[in-house]
């Protein structure tokens, strides 16, 4: 018999297929054994998973939602909409979601500290959720670039009691933070555990982020069947480092359900204008691990842009590299007028604003729909918007009714 795909992959070494992997230095290298020895342990036990599972219903509020767009899918007369409400998950987003377990993990490894990199915040604010409620010290790279546009969440941090390192190297951005924060990591690894923040890094982060957020697509699949007595015909969701992404597709990756990872392709398809890393890269390693990334002319990771600070980074967990190249799932592009317009679209049309990240799944669910009659879209509404209201109104102004 077929093992499920998820007891398949990663294998014990953290491939899927040729992507994935562990490239980093020795003293990470043993810290990462460390971690995932520490996870198979705990993976297994049911104290530990029943103590995830109350977090989750008591502390984070899941299950979330799936609500069904009726305005938006009258409106565009093609396929249904629906939408996977991670926005209304605590801290506003999905990355609570493993940040929650990474949390629990770094506790029961008996770990005094959480450091992480984080780019739109969420990430950041998420994990000094997490430390708050362990009761663990929490230290929070980030670009300088990201502290000036996304400032509600540095604010939300340090109310949380986090401290802020903040980056100013390259293009002070995400790719800066990780490095940062890795630096930190290398020169504490006794006390401390890293907590990334993407089904991105060196094993076992990927496999183990997945996990975490896989209850995302555990609980979609139950809830659209409960709904409407079928499967989706696509499940859409965007894709920055490829979390929320995994975290949805776990749930239907061995059904009949088309996959579609949504990139940004923010001013245009020049290089260093997007961060389309499936789209327009080639195999590479960075920051610990091989993958799908976009190089600058001497290899090295490219400088990418993006209007939404989640989405900017120059390469794609090794699992997205993987299930893209055996054509498992399918990628798209949105650029940041599209998803700017789709932003607006949903607050209008739906009484939701979502985050702008997760507004670049929206525009292809409603690129494609009109031509889809019949057929249903799930999409991962991955974090609400409130964290770029400001942003959005002060480059783009108020769009028309
Ligand atoms: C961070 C973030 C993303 C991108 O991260 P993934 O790992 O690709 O999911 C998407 N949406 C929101 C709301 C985020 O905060």
């Amino acid at each position: 018999m077929q093992l499920p795909y998820l007891k398949q992959f990663p294998d014990e070494k953290g491939y899927f297929g040729k992507f994935g992997g562990s490239f980093v230095p020795e003293p990470i290298m043993k810290a990462m054994e460390e971690i995932d020895v520490a996870y198979n342990l705990i993976a297994q036990n049911s104290d530990f998973i029943a103590e995830l599972r109350k977090i989750r219903k008591h502390f984070q509020g899941r299950p979330t939602p799936i609500y069904f767009a009726h305005n938006l899918t009258k409106q565009y007369g093609g396929a249904g909409i629906y939408l996977k409400r991670e926005d209304l998950n605590h801290t506003g987003a999905h990355k609570l979601n493993h940040c929650m377990g990474e949390g629990l993990l770094a506790k029961f490894m008996g770990k005094k500290k959480l450091i992480a990199e984080t780019g739109a915040g969420q990430h950041g604010v998420a994990l000094a959720t997490a430390a708050a409620y362990f009761g663990l010290e929490c230290e929070i790279h980030m670009g300088e670039v990201d502290i000036a546009k996304e400032y509600p969440n540095v604010l939300r941090m340090k109310i949380l009691g986090a401290k802020i390192v903040s980056v100013s190297s390259g293009a002070k951005t995400l790719k800066e933070a990780v490095d940062s924060a890795f630096e930190a990591y290398l020169q504490d690894t006794e006390r401390s555990m890293y907590a990334i923040g993407s089904v991105v890094g060196p094993h076992p982060f990927p496999k183990m982020v997945r996990d975490f957020q896989a209850i995302i697509g555990i609980e979609s699949r139950e809830q659209f069947l409960e709904m409407t007595g079928e499967l989706p015909d696509f499940v859409v969701a965007c894709v920055g480092g490829g979390s929320n992404a995994m975290g949805i597709f776990s749930g239907f990756i061995d059904d009949p359900v088309e996959l579609v990872g949504v990139e940004p392709l923010g001013r245009g398809t020049k290089l260093g204008d997007h961060a389309a890393s499936l789209t327009y890269g080639t195999k590479g390693v960075m920051h610990g691990f091989d993958s799908i990334m976009l190089k600058d002319e001497n290899g090295d990771p490219a400088a990418v842009y993006s209007v939404a600070s989640g989405l900017d980074y120059p390469s794609v967990g090794p699992e997205h590299a993987y299930l893209y190249s055996i054509q498992r799932t399918k990628v798209a592009t949105v650029s940041d007028t599209e998803a700017i317009d789709a932003f607006y679209e949903l607050s209008r049309k739906e009484g939701i604003i979502p985050a702008i990240e997760s507004s670049h799944a929206l525009a292809h669910a409603l690129k494609i729909a009109p031509d889809l009659k019949g057929k249903k879209i799930l999409v991962n509404l991955s974090g609400r918007g409130d964290k770029d209201i400001d942003f959005v109104v002060e480059k783009y102004g108020y769009k028309e009714n």
